[in-house]
């Protein structure tokens, strides 16, 4: 028997993610953002699920050929464009659109040769001073890069650091549709945060762009908890983490449990030891009071998160014994839901991380 945990992609659930998304900027397209193997979810795995995107994004051109190889003939962008000259035959061969965000990348396209020209996306630093050019030398990049025989459309892009916060979009948007008002091209600016907090629903006036870019939304994760949850933007998990009870231990006050002996019982208790640890992705920062679903019952995590395992608190479950059900994150066989933002929370982290560290030794399947 394989060890008793595993992962199951729910491909429902993201085309209702994806569903919202385009609910919440009904004029605009919707790139699927599938970077880092999307989120952990696998590439290939959660593809049937966001295939009604309008174009999948991600950064890494081996991702973009897996996307190919999946048949997908839609658009394709590289978000943080090309590193070196010779990916731009790759985006040739594939017809992928990139980003351009530096002078490195338009001195390399200007040296490209091909035959057909391609679309790429000009990117403004609007304030998050990450990637980008900033407002003043934007038109001139943009100048240089539309009298280049190499560049088909020009689209312009930038990306928020506030979305998700109080700052909000205020700022970055004045700056950047003051530097491209006269310009054209398609805008893109709306990560997850910025396509359900400013479209239809939110709160305030919506923000229209030609494009939006949600990650974290497609794959149920609220991405501005914990002001909202999930349930608050109707987002379903698309992934769930299972593991059985491999074992149980009956505790008197005073018994500690754990590496550290983190955990001290006050009376006497019933725990549950659970096929799951760090090892496995499950985030080793998460203590004592961690949510957990037992038998689809809401519970804790008692003392300290090991390689392999972690212990439950089986108070509330007292009918739960050796190969139970147990829930990390996502949704159990009754239908009750533990959202990953709580148990990333817990852990001083959030969602996306304990996405993309679902560990390869965990096998995962798509239903
Ligand atoms: C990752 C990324 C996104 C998606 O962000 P989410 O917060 O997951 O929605 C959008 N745009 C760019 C440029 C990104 O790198």
């Amino acid at each position: 028997m394989p060890r008793p945990i595993h992962a199951t992609i729910h491909t429902e659930s993201l085309r209702h993610n994806l569903a919202r998304a385009r609910q919440a900027a009904p004029d605009a397209r919707v790139w699927a953002v599938v970077k880092a193997n999307a989120y952990g979810h696998g590439i290939e795995r959660a593809f049937e699920g966001l295939r009604g995107a309008d174009g999948f994004a991600l950064l890494d051109l081996n991702e973009a050929e897996r996307v190919r190889a999946l048949g997908w003939r839609g658009p394709i962008l590289l978000l943080e464009g090309v590193f070196e000259p010779r990916d731009l035959e790759l985006c040739s061969r594939l017809d992928l659109w990139h980003t351009v965000h530096c002078d490195e990348q338009i001195a390399m396209l200007a040296a490209h040769k091909t035959q057909v020209p391609q679309r790429v996306f000009l990117k403004m630093n609007s304030g998050m001073n990450r990637l980008g050019f900033t407002p003043q030398r934007y038109r001139a990049a943009w100048t240089r890069l539309n009298a280049l025989p190499q560049v088909d459309e020009i689209s312009l892009m930038t990306h928020f650091s506030d979305a998700d916060g109080a700052r909000g979009i205020t700022q970055q948007l004045a700056v950047f549709n003051a530097a491209t008002r006269d310009l054209p091209g398609e805008r893109t600016l709306s990560n997850s945060a910025a396509t359900l907090r400013y479209g239809e629903g939110g709160d305030g006036e919506p923000l229209h762009s030609d494009w939006v870019r949600p990650g974290i939304a497609v794959y149920g994760s609220a991405p501005d908890f914990p002001e909202h949850d999930a349930a608050h933007w109707n987002l379903q998990p698309a992934m769930t983490l299972t593991a059985k009870l491999i074992g149980t231990q009956q505790l008197a006050a005073g018994d500690t449990v754990g590496y550290g002996s983190t955990f001290t019982a006050d009376g006497a208790m019933r725990i549950g030891i659970v096929a799951c640890g760090y090892a496995d992705g499950y985030p080793r920062h998460c203590s004592t009071g961690t949510p957990v679903l037992v038998n689809g019952v809401r519970t804790r995590m008692v003392g300290r998160v090991s390689m392999d395992m972690i212990m439950v608190d089986l108070t509330p479950v007292p009918d739960a014994g050796f190969g139970t059900e147990v829930t990390l994150w996502g949704r159990a066989l009754s239908g009750a839901v533990l959202p990953i933002d709580e148990v990333a929370q817990a852990g001083g982290t959030v969602g996306y991380e304990l996405m993309c560290a679902l560990a390869l030794r965990v096998p995962v399947g798509v239903e």
